[in-house]
Parts: structure tokens; sequence; C-alpha cells
């Protein structure tokens, strides 16, 4: 039975939204993820940031500096103005500079691509390695954030508490087949219908399998 609500679940996403590639994509068109170092540094970017406040950040400091050469010659100052729209830039810029560092010292300036190796990275988390391991090498990885999180909990795919619980479970339960775009599919249902506040049930693609259905229904 759970099986088979994994299955629809995934059947009925990959049938209605399209994978990145095929949306009019910003994050492409603004050259976020060019190389492989550019992809990282905009993933870490975006972390607490809405997409439109990384591409700005983005945007100016890969004007003056896309390699890991480059960010190490900045100051503190000076890379914290070119990041200032992104949340939490102060830490960001300290882990941007130490994670450069960590790149050519020990990693000849390139982009590691383990799980392991990747989350050796300072500032590098689960979901950052995930997004790297995904999209710049490959891999077949659900990256979670709190959108793919939420948005598994109330279907009642998972009953977990954290990011972590659902990355560690969502890998090991989703089919194969689904796996490549499923973080692109969930996370388009979290932003867009299922939102963390006032989601949106009665234009949800989910509803005839969703637990939460009702119950947050009743508070719409
Ligand atoms: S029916 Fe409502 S709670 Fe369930 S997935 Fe859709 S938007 Fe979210």
């Amino acid at each position: 039975m759970e099986n088979e609500k994994i299955i629809k679940f995934y059947e009925i996403l990959s049938r209605d939204f399209k994978i990145f590639a095929e949306n009019d994509n910003d994050w492409e068109a603004n050259g976020l993820s060019d190389t492989d170092f550019k992809s990282l540094v905009s993933v870490m970017l975006s972390t607490m940031t809405h997409t439109k406040r990384v591409i700005t950040a983005a945007v100016a400091l890969y004007e003056v500096a896309n390699t890991p050469q480059e960010i190490v010659k900045l100051t503190d100052e000076e890379l914290i103005e070119l990041i200032r729209p992104v949340a939490h830039y102060n830490r960001k810029t300290k882990h941007l500079k130490e994670m450069s560092q960590q790149l050519l010292d020990k990693h000849a300036g390139k982009v590691p691509r383990t799980e392991e190796k990747l989350l050796a990275l300072q500032g590098v988390g689960r979901k950052c390695a995930s997004i790297m391991l995904n999209f710049n090498f490959g891999g077949n990885i659900i990256a979670v954030d709190s959108h793919v999180h939420r948005v598994l909990n109330r279907v009642g795919i998972l009953k977990t508490k954290t990011n972590e619980q659902t990355a560690e479970i969502i890998n090991r339960i989703t089919p194969l087949k689904f796996k490549k775009h499923a973080h692109e599919w969930i996370i388009q249902q979290g932003m867009n219908t299922c939102t963390a506040r006032k989601p949106k049930c009665s234009n949800c693609l989910l509803v005839t399998i969703c637990s939460e259905y009702k119950v947050v229904n009743k508070t719409n």
C-alpha cells in the first residue's frame, strides 16, 4: 500500500511538472551553474534566500570573481558587499573563503565529486552536496530542503522531524527511475502549491493521495 502511494505520488508529479531544464530557468540564464565551482557557490548562497536575491548576489559576485583563486583574493569586506542581498552574508562570506581555500589546498582548485569530500568543505551541508551530486555529477540523489521535507510529510509519504531524516529515508525508498528528477518535482510542489502557509489544496494535484488534505483545509 505504502509502495503504491509513493509510486502514485511520483507518477502524478512527473506527469504534470516540467524538469528545470525544460522551464524558463533564471538560474541557468544568469550563469549561476556555468561551472561546477559557480554551481557550488550559487547553492551555498541560496540557503534561506529567495532565488531572485541569490541571482542578484551571484551575478555581482561572478563579474568580479568566479574561481577559488579569485574568491580568496577578495577581502571580507569586498565579498560581503557583493553578496549582501543573501541571508547570513557574513557567515557565507567566511564559508566561501574557507571553502575556496580548501579547494585550492586539497583539490587543485576543482570541486570534488564524492559526498564525503563535498561534506568536508566548509559551509557545505547535505542538501548542498546532494544538489551538486544530482545536477552536476549525474547522481541519482534527492536533495532535501524545507520544501521537500514539508511536502513529503504532509502527503504522508514520510513521518519525519528533520530534513536529515527525510533525506535518509526518501533516498532509500524512492524507486530508482524517479530519483533523478524527484527533487525538481517536489520542490515545485512545495514552492507553488503546498506552501508553508496557506497551501493551495483546492488546486493541488495530490488531493487524492494526500493525508493532510482535510486537516489543512479546515484552516484554509
Ligand atoms: S492537498 Fe494540500 S496539504 Fe496536501 S499536498 Fe496538496 S497542497 Fe499540500
